[in-house]
């Protein structure tokens, strides 16, 4: 060693050396990667609605169903189920499954309360059915 500037410069190096030695002379392990800041939690997805069943016709709250239209047996989907607001009117020769004593206010599907005239039906959202109408897809109520 020459120089008292050669001395400053050799000193914490030398002390650095001893302290890795002191640690086995393995080298520090590298940092850990910074973790990516998880992304926020999604919204929870809404809850399905329950789809209609035969046994449990979807209903809407009473108020709407007061306000709402019938279903016109000419209207097309109506047609296309042979729908009539009188079920003794109902096309026997083209929908032989009709039976006398068969009416929506029987049906499984009817939305209506015993004594209501009208009721909802699954098959036309939106609209009421004649408790006293009929259409192909009948379904007698049971229980
Ligand atoms: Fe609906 Fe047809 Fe049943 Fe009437 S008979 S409640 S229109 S499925």
């Amino acid at each position: 060693m020459k120089t008292r500037r050669q001395f400053i410069t050799l000193v914490p190096i030398a002390a650095a050396a001893s302290v890795l030695a002191a640690c086995g002379d393995k080298p520090a392990p590298a940092p850990a990667p910074v973790a990516a800041p998880a992304p926020p939690p999604a919204a929870p997805a809404p809850a399905p609605e329950p789809a209609p069943t035969a046994a449990a016709p979807a209903a809407a709250p009473a108020a709407d169903v007061g306000s709402m239209a019938m279903v016109d047996p000419a209207d097309p989907a109506a047609v296309a189920l042979g729908y009539v607001a009188v079920a003794s009117q109902a096309d026997k020769e083209k929908f032989k499954t009709y039976a006398d004593g068969q009416a929506c206010s029987n049906c499984v599907l009817f939305g209506g309360q015993a004594g209501d005239e009208s009721g909802l039906c699954p098959l036309f959202a939106g609209k009421k059915v004649s408790a006293k109408g009929w259409c192909s897809a009948y379904v007698k109520k049971t229980g």
